[in-house]
């Protein structure tokens, strides 16, 4: 017998028929004889939805609160399932982030899994009852509920199966696996039949947003042996593995895009020690992530630009901290672009192979894209592009990189 975490996605979840499948999959692996506990997000477009109430009751708004409205598409399908899965025989309960509890901290809206208490749900499970867990959801230490950022049910899959120190944890989702680009983009993506903890983080970290990077990171630091697999479908999945499980390198991984980006210039600020600090200064202090930083050479006159990358849905208030800090930053302009996306190159293969950012920009350039600010790591390149060319951006360099499966269509369900 084995004990298993299986998470369902939004997709998997969006009505009760595919609730029905979804319960059917748990009963299977019930009646193999494993204690199961099962992890679901809310329907497809729920989540957007609350969130767009939020919006429209006032733009800036209690993050406190906003957990509160976010956490209940959570709440549903939990309750939902529960019911389904009692309908065709399977004993089952809900337990919900405050009743586990999943403790978390209490930065709202992307609150961080603290510890989770697996005392009564054990014993429940012990008596055959499966347990159903509403994703992304948790408690803070004096009762508020809290959500974990967009995508956080795969944070909370992982969480619950090293709580409850599973065998595994299998990441059902409407694609059959991690492909080496997203597969809605490129049909010609490659499934992978595994990947490792460190190229995924680095996927994720970049946009592949079939796992939450928080996910990735939780299941390599508690060692949870994770797979990516479908619900429409029973095949094979993707193994996310360590380093050392002899998976074979291949020189680049794959290709991720992220458009909740949006690129700020800071025009004709004085080119002395210390600026960069000042203009990064008030948007730490708002928790404002700053991602991909270009200084320009100096200008004659001593000022210099600066250009960066925030997410695009913070752009409002980074701008507004830096209008309040002209004074401090003494610039002559603030400029604002959101129509950008940045596109990236993964490999763990980097490492020891020279030529591989020259094959990047040489295919971006045939196409006559332009690269607005690049940005490195070991194991990665990313570059920001006009919006517009995102997918053709990432057709290319999948086939610039050899990446192209003829073979056989992606699986992806609708
Ligand atoms: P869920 O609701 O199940 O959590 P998500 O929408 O969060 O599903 O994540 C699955 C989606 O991730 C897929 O539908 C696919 O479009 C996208 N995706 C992006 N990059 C990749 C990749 N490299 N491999 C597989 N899917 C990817
Ligand atoms: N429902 C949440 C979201 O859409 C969490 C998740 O699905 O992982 O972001
Ligand atoms: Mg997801």
């Amino acid at each position: 017998m084995a004990r298993i975490v299986m998470k369902f996605g939004g997709t998997s979840m969006a009505g009760i028929e595919r609730i029905r499948n979804v319960a059917a999959r748990v009963k299977r692996e019930v009646e193999a004889g494993n204690e199961v506990a099962v992890v679901v997000s809310a329907m497809a477009g729920e989540t957007d939805r609350l969130v767009g109430f939020c919006r429209e009751a006032a733009a800036l708004h209690d993050t406190a609160e906003y957990d509160v409205v976010v956490a209940s598409g959570e709440q549903v399908t939990s309750g939902l399932l529960a019911i389904t899965l009692q309908a065709i025989g399977v004993p089952a309960r809900s337990w919900l982030g405050w009743q586990l509890p999943i403790r978390t901290s209490d930065a709202h809206s992307t609150a961080r899994i603290g510890d989770i208490d697996t005392t009564a749900v054990l014993a429940d499970m012990a008596t055959g009852r499966v347990a159903v867990v509403p994703g992304f959801q948790g408690v803070t230490d004096d009762g508020r509920v809290t959500t974990l950022g967009r995508g956080g049910s795969d944070t909370s899959a992982v969480a619950v199966a090293a709580a409850l120190k599973a065998d595994r944890c299998d990441i059902y989702t409407d694609v059959d696996g991690v492909y080496t680009t997203d597969p809605r983009i490129v049909p010609k993506a490659k499934k992978l039949h595994s990947v490792t903890f460190e190229e995924m983080l680095e996927l994720a970290s970049v946009g592949a947003k079939v796992l939450q990077t928080r996910s990735v990171e939780l299941a390599m630091k508690e060692k949870v042996k994770v797979q990516v697999l479908s619900s429409f479908t029973d095949a094979p999945g993707t193994f996310v593995v360590d380093e050392e499980e002899g998976v074979e390198q291949e020189l680049i991984t794959g290709i991720a895009y992220n458009r909740n980006e949006a690129q700020v210039t800071v025009t004709r600020v004085p080119d002395t020690p210390g600026v960069v600090a000042h203009i990064f200064e008030p948007l730490s202090a708002a928790n404002i992530n700053v991602d991909m930083i270009v200084q320009n050479v100096a200008r004659e006159s001593g000022h210099t630009d600066v250009t960066f990358t925030v997410p695009r849905t913070e752009l409002a208030r980074a701008m507004d901290e830096l209008t309040k800090a002209k004074d401090t930053i003494r610039y002559s302009a603030l400029e604002a672009v959101d129509n950008v996306c940045k596109v990236s190159v993964v490999g763990v293969g980097m490492k020891s192979h020279a030529g591989v950012a020259l094959t990047m920009f040489k295919a971006l350039g045939d196409r006559g894209i332009n690269i607005k600010a690049i940005t490195t790591s070991e194991i990665k390149i990313s570059v920001l592009i006009a919006e517009e060319y995102t997918e053709l951006a990432v057709r290319v360099l999948h086939t610039a990189y050899g990446l192209d499966d003829t073979s056989e269509p992606a699986g992806v369900a609708a």
